[in-house]
C-alpha cells in the first residue's frame, strides 16, 4: 500500500511524527507499506515547521507545495491545484491527512475527486461554531473521507448521528498524545528559563491566535492587560504567534507581567507547559496535552471540539472575555478546583499511530 501524509501546519507536524514511525516500524518488521510525505507549505517560517521536523525526527518532506499565506480561499485554492499535479506525478493508494487546517480540507477534496481513497486522523470532532475556518473545515474532510480515525467515542457519536457505518469509523486514541509521551523524556527547558528566572508553578503560558480573539486589536489589547492585572505576581510567558504578531505590530504595552516570546520547538513548549502553574490558550491541541500532563488549561473560547478535556480533564471553557476568565481563574486559584479533576480520556495511551496503521493493513 502506497500512502501520501500530508501535514501543512504546526499542530500537524505534531500528528504526522508518530505515524510516520510507525509505518516505519512495520517496513522493518517486513510490512510493505510505503509512504510519501507531502508538505504543503501553510506553515513555513522556521520555528513552525523546520523545528518541528528536526526535533521530532521527521523525515524531510518527498515534495513541498510552497503555498504560503493568503485568504482561506486563495490559500485552499492554491494546495488543490499543487497538490493534484503532485497526485498526478505520484499517484496513490490512500491520502492520510490529519486534523483541521486548510491543507486537511483541499487535499481531501483532490484525492476524493481523484478516486484515491482519504483517511483523516481525528476525524468526528465538532466545535457547532461554523465561524470556525476549522469547523468548515472538519465538516467537508469528513463527508468525503473512507477511514474515520477518532480521539474520542464523542466524535465516534458525531459521526454516526451524521449517517457514516459503524464499519468505517475507527476509535483508536489521539496521535498528539502518542507524541507527547514518545518525547516527554526529552523535553528541556528553553533558553530563557534562567534569565526570566522561572521555576516550577511560578508562571503562567499563555497562546492565542485564534481570530476570534486576536483579529480585533484593541480588544486584544484589553485583554492582554487584564491577563496582565489579574495574575498578581506570576510570570507570563507568551510565546506569540506570527499572526498575533502581525496585528500587535510595534505597540508599546503596558504590561508587567507577560513575557514575551518567539513560538517555541516542541520540546522546549511542553517543558514550558509541564512546569507551569497554568495554561491560557485558546489552542485545542494543548487543552489535551494539559489534559494528559494534569496542568489547569482555561481555555479562551465559547465553544471546544474536544469535550473529554472539560468531563475527564483539567481544562475549563471560559469564552472570549476577560470578565469571565477573571471570574474561572479566581474560583481556580481560591479553591484549586482542578486538582480534584484529573484523568486522562479513553486510549489516549501513546498507542493511536500503531492502532491506525494496523487498521490500515487490514484493509
Ligand atoms: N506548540 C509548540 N510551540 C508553541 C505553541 C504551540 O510546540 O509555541 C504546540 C503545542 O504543544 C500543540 C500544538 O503546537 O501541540 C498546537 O498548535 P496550535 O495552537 O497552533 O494549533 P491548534 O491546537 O490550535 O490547532
Amino acid at each position: 500500500m502506497k500512502i501520501t501524509i500530508i501535514a501543512g501546519a504546526r499542530p500537524n507536524f505534531i500528528k504526522i511524527a508518530p505515524i510516520i514511525k510507525a509505518i516505519e516500524n512495520k517496513q522493518f518488521e517486513g510490512e510493505t507499506m510505503t509512504f510519501r510525505l507531502v508538505h504543503t507549505g501553510q506553515h513555513y517560517d522556521k520555528n513552525l515547521s523546520d523545528t518541528f521536523f528536526e526535533e521530532l525526527n521527521i523525515p524531510l518532506p518527498n515534495a513541498n507545495l510552497d503555498v504560503k499565506s493568503g485568504s482561506q480561499a486563495e490559500q485552499t485554492g492554491a494546495i488543490m491545484i499543487a497538490f493534484e499535479k503532485e497526485l498526478i506525478h505520484n499517484p496513490c493508494d490512500l491520502v492520510l491527512v490529519v486534523g483541521d487546517v486548510n491543507s486537511t480540507m483541499a487535499c481531501a477534496i483532490v484525492a476524493k475527486k481523484m478516486n484515491i481513497k482519504v483517511a483523516h486522523v481525528e476525524a468526528g470532532i465538532r466545535s457547532g461554531d461554523m465561524t470556525m475556518p476549522e469547523e468548515i473545515n472538519r465538516i467537508v474532510t469528513d463527508s468525503i473521507t473512507d477511514y474515520f480515525f477518532t480521539t474520542s467515542t464523542s466524535a465516534s457519536d458525531n459521526l454516526l448521528k451524521n449517517g457514516v457505518s459503524t464499519s468505517v469509523i475507527h476509535f483508536v486514541g489521539n496521535v498528539m498524545i502518542d507524541t507527547l509521551y514518545q518525547n516527554l523524556e526529552r523535553i528541556s527547558p528553553p533558553n530563557f528559563w534562567s534569565d526570566y528566572d522561572l521555576k516550577t508553578g511560578n508562571y503562567i503560558i499563555l497562546t492565542l491566535h485564534r481570530p476570534s480573539n486576536v483579529d480585533e486589536e484593541h480588544a486584544l489589547i484589553r485583554l492582554l492587560e487584564g491577563i496582565d492585572q489579574m495574575v498578581g505576581d506570576k510570570k507570563i510567558i507568551f510565546p506569540i504567534h506570527p499572526r498575533t504578531k502581525a496585528i500587535l505590530g510595534e505597540k508599546d504595552l503596558n504590561l508587567k507581567n507577560i513575557l514575551f516570546v518567539e513560538p517555541q520547538g516542541y520540546l522546549n513548549f511542553m517543558y514550558l507547559i509541564k512546569n507551569s502553574f497554568a495554561v491560557i490558550t485558546d489552542s485545542g491541541g494543548i487543552s489535551e496535552e494539559t489534559t494528559v500532563l494534569g496542568i489547569p488549561c482555561f481555555t479562551m473560547r465559547t465553544t471546544t471540539e474536544r469535550p473529554e478535556t472539560i468531563e475527564i480533564g483539567t481544562n475549563t471553557l471560559v469564552g472570549i472575555t476577560i470578565e469571565n476568565l477573571e471570574k474561572e481563574y479566581k474560583k481556580f486559584t481560591a479553591a484549586d478546583i482542578h486538582l480534584h479533576k484529573r484523568g486522562i480520556p479513553e486510549l489516549w495511551d501513546g498507542k493511536a499511530s500503531e492502532r491506525i496503521i494496523d487498521i490500515l493493513l487490514k484493509n
